[in-house]
């Protein structure tokens, strides 16, 4: 029951991005079309049911365990499974897609028409709230300009082809993208040598985040605070302390303590925001329990 039209699932494509094509190269408007045609659910397909997973993988001519691996498919309250591992529902931007304009285009070539966006595919990356940057092309990883249909990949995109033709939504940033390589070297399966590599992915994104912004913008700035091209400098900068191991990250802690101060400072004073989430935050979590 393969479809007439099939695409290529790549090894780094979020799947809820594999159906969206899938339906816009049979001719179909979105997911929830092509999911309505195999007497299928949207609301199931989100759930991660196994068995719609199966049949849109045999829909579209791929293995269910691939199509199930690249899927964010709820495994608790609040969190979701994908790639083997576990990420919290807050970490993720699932059903807001963004894009990098470049790997867009990239991906559909040199003329940018509706027929060759079908190329064009949404990355697991891409869903992660920590990632910012493109590693690739070091560009702000951009949602659509209006609110759009949640999920459709396709949908929503080919509404902004003019804009990512002409490059009206690139923004290079680069001293970012450190830990977005790293997510994206993890993909591929191949684990880098730092430190970074004891940390789950999802919570990894969380240290960089805090580190990141207590080195950058001080030791009380907030994240609410900053825009997305700030917040993606101070990821890289807390990747790269907490990737180069404890005895730096010790080193730079003890700055903060002994920065000058009043002598009568409580660690909350001396460390800023950095010691209400690593006592009370997501960074008392054993996911961090090597920081
Ligand atoms: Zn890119």
């Amino acid at each position: 029951m393969r479809l007439q039209n099939t695409v290529a699932l790549h090894a780094d494509e979020a799947t809820a991005s594999f159906a969206s094509r899938l339906a816009a190269a049979n001719g179909l408007p979105s997911i929830a079309e092509l999911l309505m045609d195999a007497e299928l659910s949207m609301a199931e397909f989100l759930k991660g049911d196994q068995e719609t997973i199966k049949t849109l993988a045999a829909l579209g001519g791929v293995t269910f365990a691939d199509l199930t691996r690249q899927a964010f498919v709820p495994s608790g309250v609040s969190t979701y499974r994908c790639m083997g591992q576990q990420f919290g529902m807050y970490n993720l931007l699932r059903g807001r897609s963004r894009i990098c304009p470049a790997c867009f285009r990239g991906d559909a070539g040199p003329k940018l028409t509706p027929d060759t966006m079908l190329r064009a595919y949404g990355r697991i990356l891409w869903a992660l709230a920590s990632a910012r940057v493109c590693p690739v092309h070091k560009m702000v990883l951009v949602s659509a300009p209006e609110d759009t249909v949640q999920h459709e990949f396709l949908d929503t995109w080919s509404l902004w082809l003019p804009e990512i033709g002409e490059g009206d939504l690139d923004h290079l940033v680069v001293e970012g993208g450190l830990y977005e390589e790293h997510v994206a070297r993890w993909l591929t399966g191949d684990l880098p040598d730092g430190w970074a590599s004891n940390f789950p992915i999802d919570a990894l994104g969380a240290a960089c985040e805090m580190l990141g912004i207590s080195q950058v913008y001080g030791k009380n700035a907030t994240l609410g605070g900053l825009t997305e091209a700030e917040l993606a400098v101070a990821t890289s900068a807390g990747f790269q302390l907490l990737d180069a191991g404890p005895i730096e990250i010790t080193t730079y802690f003890e700055r903060l303590r002994c920065d000058p101060g009043k002598p009568q400072d409580r660690p909350q004073a001396r460390y800023g925001r950095i010691y209400d989430w690593l006592k009370r935050g997501v960074g008392d979590g054993f996911e961090l329990e090597p920081l």
